[in-house]
């Protein structure tokens, strides 16, 4: 907490909330998901009160369709589990219900209110406990954005807005609920949230929400690692990457989360201009991952990493930008190593991650490699990392504006391997993928029949 307060007022409750009750107008049915509105409409004809919440009542106002559809109720979860045969209680502190409907599942939650003790200004804000069941309205004001906060009751085609929401998600404007600087202390990933938020909705973020981002953004090095890696992940998945990394960079977050990424950019004041170079060429990159997003593609974990690391890993490799001290590894392997062990260790990214990351770094040279008897394109090829590699490499191509060409040439040839059934069955990202055994073709005797073919493909 960095706001002083002379009278010493207690902080919670931070907001009073005031009902405001809004005919749902623009709401279109075709984008309602009717799995939740089963569970809404069972839960209120057994007498409890139920609404859609958060997110989705947020994209439906805004003529978007949700990613997914949340339950908040008044029953209590065994309550809730008893209407429905298809219902499971899950999570061990803060429980849910879960309805299933097939592989559709409806998540429902009973209102909770924010942790119960007031704290003293000054005092540690941070949320470690958040498991009490609340009203609506303290549902409501427990959340982070006004915008995230809207009830809408599906059946009497009503918005409940406690925290003039509405007004907000018209204007465009993403705001705390409640003191900006106690909301983003409770839990700072709001501040990456509040990120997320703005540049996906292409809403401004308000004036002290913004300024408190700024003072708050050292308190991220206290969340939760696995947080922060996920909300990374999402920003940069988000096909809004370019515009939420360079926020992070104005409010200070990215020298918290990225240190390594942030000292790589250089200071914003640098008149070096070799220094802007450098920092526009990973921009660029951010930016390709956008169009590559908008195509329809989702960057896996390990070419978020590779997109995230790739140039400072590239300055380390080059004798005359490093600034590593240990002596110069032999290999590009051995460089990403340097870079992305450490990293991997205090963001808590999965070693699986790591590895795979490191190796689309060091295979990107393969690429416009020619063949030789230590290189073989076909082998390469058939590698576990090459879809990735060769995602990498459509970046690095998009980013550079060349390559496109050799680009071409090896999808021509990964898509004419697939056909002849000759590359490796992709598993879903977190899946363990088997080591399969090299196929050895026609008894010829050899690993691979295709020994000194052209590296980029004719
Ligand atoms: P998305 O479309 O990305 O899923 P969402 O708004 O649904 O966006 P979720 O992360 O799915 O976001 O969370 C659902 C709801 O839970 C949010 O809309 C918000 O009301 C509440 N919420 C989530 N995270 C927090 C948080 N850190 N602090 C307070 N409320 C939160
Ligand atoms: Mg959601």
């Amino acid at each position: 907490m960095t706001r002083d307060d002379p009278e010493g007022r207690r902080l919670a409750p931070t907001y009073a909330p005031e009902l405001r009750v809004v005919p749902a107008r623009e709401i279109t049915t075709a984008l309602l998901d009717q799995d939740a509105l089963r569970v809404v409409s069972r839960l209120q004809r057994q007498g409890y009160q139920a609404y859609l919440v958060g997110g989705c009542v947020r994209d439906l106002l805004l003529g978007r369709r949700p990613k997914d559809f949340d339950v908040a109720t008044a029953a209590h979860p065994r309550q809730a589990k008893r209407l429905f045969a298809n219902g499971r209680i899950i999570g061990r502190r803060f429980k849910l219900v879960h309805v299933a409907y097939g592989q559709h599942i409806v998540e429902t939650a009973t209102f909770r209110r924010a942790p119960s003790e007031s704290k003293e200004l000054g005092e540690d804000l941070l949320i470690t406990e958040d498991n009490e069941f609340g009203t609506a309205a303290e549902d409501a004001v427990r959340r982070d954005f006004t915008i995230n906060a809207l009830f809408l009751d599906p059946t009497r085609r009503e918005i409940l807005d406690y925290v003039d929401g509405l007004a907000d998600l018209e204007r465009g404007c993403l705001r705390t609920i409640g003191d900006p600087y106690v909301r983003l202390a409770e839990d700072p990933v709001r501040i990456l949230r509040a990120i997320k938020f703005a540049t996906r909705l292409g809403f401004r973020i308000d004036e002290t929400t913004w300024d408190a981002m700024c003072d708050l953004s050292e308190d991220l090095s206290r969340s939760a690692k696995p947080r922060v890696l996920e909300e990374i992940l999402r920003l940069m998945r988000s096909g809004t990457a370019l515009g939420a990394f360079r926020m992070l960079r104005a409010c200070g977050a990215l020298e918290v989360i990225l240190p390594e990424v942030d000292r790589f950019l250089g200071r914003r004041d640098d008149p070096d201009p070799s220094a802007h170079d450098r920092a526009d060429q990973f921009w660029r990159l951010l930016e390709a991952l956008d169009a590559f997003v908008h195509a329809g593609q989702v960057p896996t974990t390990a070419v978020c990493i590779s997109v995230l690391f790739l140039r400072v890993i590239e300055f380390e490799a080059d004798p005359a930008t490093r600034t590593l001290s240990a002596p110069m590894p032999e290999d590009l392997y051995e460089v990403t190593g340097e870079v992305l062990e450490p990293f991997a260790l205090s963001a808590r990214l999965p070693r699986r991650d790591c590895a795979n990351a490191r190796r689309l770094i060091a295979v990107q040279r393969r690429f416009t490699q020619v063949a030789s008897k230590r290189f073989r394109p076909a082998v390469f090829l058939r590698s576990e990392e090459f879809p990735e590699a060769l995602d990498l490499f459509r970046l690095r191509s998009m980013a550079w504006g060349q390559g496109w060409d050799v680009y071409e040439a090896w999808v021509q040839r990964y898509r004419a391997a697939e056909e002849a059934g000759e590359t490796r069955v992709e598993a879903p990202e977190g899946e363990r993928r088997p080591r399969r055994r090299r196929r050895r073709r026609g008894g010829s005797g050899r690993g691979e029949a295709d020994g000194g073919a052209p590296a980029a493909p004719e």
